[in-house]
């Protein structure tokens, strides 16, 4: 007898793999960490690196943000537009200037042949009545003529001189446009100037202050400075973090109050470089 088959329930779905957890805070994270040791002299002068370092970062945005920049861009656009409009009002001031030669070159050729002619009536070779009366209708159609083309002369010059008067005003905006750049630039660099020799002298400073540092420390410092908006350390003052400005509870006060005072503090907050003195409130 066959046995009836069973239906096999369907195998149950593979276990997850065991998550990694999605988010450590800086508190799980810092608790794996060991305590750094730092003399609190060392901790202290720490202190004064993370002060040089916020100068030199207030110098360099200082110096990549000038109060001239707004205008001097403003300007340059509009001194770009002004250019431009030169240069298209110069094109029209040649054009104009080679149609009014040539207007006036017409002027003169056909004068020349009203002068031509009117030698040879006044000479009085022509003496064929039916030349003779050619002859004047010419003379009186090249009086015609020359009045049509002095006309159009008169008109070109007419736009020849607006032409020129617009240039003249545009160039002369442009001048005056570029000595205001020129003047914002000079006081821009001159600040530019003084913002590079202070950065010098801090930069200095910095380097000689640091050299003192043992190096686990400054590497601490400079692993936060860069995770933590340029704060890696700051003073513990009233209880109170001077990085995230928040103020210790009461639990984690006392955890700081028992550290010896070479363990290298962490605000429980903002996982800043803690240092401790007299004026942290710990007593
Ligand atoms: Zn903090």
């Amino acid at each position: 007898m066959d046995v009836p088959r069973l239906r096999r329930a369907p195998p149950p779905f593979p276990p997850h793999p065991p998550q990694p957890p999605q988010h450590r805070t800086d508190r799980e994270q810092r608790t794996e960490e060991p305590v750094l040791k730092a003399d609190p002299s060392a901790q202290l002068k720490l202190l004064d690196v993370q002060e040089l370092d916020s100068r030199l970062d207030a110098l360099r945005h200082q110096a990549s943000h000038p109060p001239e920049g707004p205008v001097l861009r403003d300007l340059e656009s509009s001194r770009a537009a002004l250019r431009d409009q030169a240069a298209d009002l110069q094109i029209q001031v040649d054009d104009l200037t080679r149609a009014q030669r040539k207007a006036d070159d017409d002027v003169e050729q056909v004068k020349g042949r009203k002068v031509r002619d009117q030698k040879r009536l006044d000479s009085g070779q022509v003496t064929n009545p039916k030349d003779l009366e050619r002859l004047q209708h010419e003379l009186v159609s090249l009086d015609r003529r020359i009045g049509e083309l002095e006309d159009t002369e008169l008109e070109i010059m007419a736009h020849l001189e607006d032409a020129q008067r617009d240039l003249a005003e545009v160039q002369a905006h442009l001048v005056e446009q570029d000595a205001k750049a020129q003047e914002l630039d000079a006081t821009r660099l001159e600040r530019l100037g003084g913002l590079r020799a202070e950065g010098g002298e801090v930069v200095a400073r910095r380097k000689e202050v640091a050299a003192t540092l043992p190096a686990d420390l400054l590497a601490l410092y400079e692993r936060l400075r860069e995770q933590k908006n340029g704060v890696g350390a700051a003073l513990l003052r009233q209880r109170r973090c001077g990085g995230c400005s928040l103020e210790l509870n009461s639990g984690d006060l006392a955890v700081v109050s028992k550290q010896p005072a070479d363990d290298v503090v962490r605000c429980e907050e903002c996982g800043r470089i803690l240092v401790r003195t007299e004026e942290s409130g710990l007593r």
